[in-house]
């Protein structure tokens, strides 16, 4: 496992394991093959409404807490201080642990600001070690890292080998935040499993595409937390640290970039649908 130094000291294993879509009652049992596999990193959040089969599993395993770190994220249903703060009590029950490794606002939405003090506040009370922002904008992102007293260690976002957000990375170095990828294989779309260039190069290095597609974010320094509830499929994920794509792999990867989000166009009436339920 690689790991990165975040801007607080704190450090986090470059690969994890995340849990969107994953239903409660499945939730517990995928964690369990991924802490077998050798995941130690764990993605959820409170609006996937899994926190619970996270943390049983994680407790079950009776493995040390510390070789653990888990991160949570608060919803827009929790944004302001007051919520955001007694949010933060229930996830810390619900993964039945004294802390959170990593806290991120979900998303720039609602009264986030308050959220951020909530999560400040939990930091000096010990509740979590580190916090960051998810699905932040550039304007958004440079506005709170200025009018905030802990600074964002993380910023989650899209990221994959069609959106490889080369400015993002670059404004975020310039912060000292971390970059972390959401949907690494932008949940399959573009016909992300079939795509030829990753398929030749996996070929090459003996690897298949969701390997060389993982392996291209990890060694641009993003962070990646992939999600499947597929035992071979898991394993395959997790075993990205025995080969390394060479300058000219890279190059043919960075002509995949689209420069933009297969997720969210704002035209999109479903995405707009999408926001009005968040609400
Ligand atoms: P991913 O890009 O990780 O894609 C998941 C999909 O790919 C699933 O359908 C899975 O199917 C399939 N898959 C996984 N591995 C393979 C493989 N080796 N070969 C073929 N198919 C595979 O999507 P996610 O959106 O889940 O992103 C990862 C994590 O990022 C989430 O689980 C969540 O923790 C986080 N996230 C955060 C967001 C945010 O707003 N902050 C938004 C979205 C995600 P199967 O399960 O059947 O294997």
């Amino acid at each position: 496992m690689d790991y990165v130094l975040l801007n607080n000291n704190e450090i986090m294993p470059k690969l994890g394991y995340g849990v969107f879509k994953t239903p409660l009652d499945e939730t517990k049992r995928v964690v369990n093959y991924a802490i077998e596999i050798g995941y130690r990193s764990f993605d959820t959040a409170q609006a996937y409404g899994n926190e619970e089969g996270v943390g049983e599993a994680i407790k079950e395993s009776h493995i040390k807490r510390e070789n653990f770190f888990i991160t949570t994220k608060i919803s827009i249903k929790n944004s302001g201080y007051e919520k955001a703060k007694i949010s933060i009590g229930e996830s810390l029950s619900k993964l039945k642990t004294d802390y959170i490794d990593l806290l991120l606002v979900h998303q720039p939405f609602g009264d986030y600001y308050g959220s951020y003090r909530a999560m400040e506040d939990a930091v000096r009370e010990g509740k979590v070690k580190s916090i960051g922002v998810s699905n932040f904008s550039p304007d958004r992102f440079i506005d709170i890292q200025n009018f905030c007293n802990i600074k964002p260690t993380i910023n989650q976002i899209e990221t994959h080998v069609f959106q490889q957000q080369v400015v993002a990375i670059k404004y975020l170095k310039k912060y000292n935040c971390q970059i972390e990828s959401w949907g690494p294989f932008a949940e399959g779309r573009n016909d992300f499993f079939n795509n030829n260039v990753l398929k030749k190069i996996g070929e090459k290095h003996g690897k298949t595409t969701a390997q060389v597609a993982l392996r291209f974010l990890i060694q641009n320094d993003v962070i990646v937390i992939p999600k499947s509830v597929n035992k071979n499929r898991m394993e395959e994920n997790f075993n990205v640290f025995d080969f390394k794509l060479d300058s000219e792999d890279i190059e043919d990867i960075r002509l995949l970039d689209k420069g933009k989000s297969l997720f969210y166009d704002h035209s999109d009436p479903s995405v707009v649908e999408y926001f009005i339920d968040s609400m």
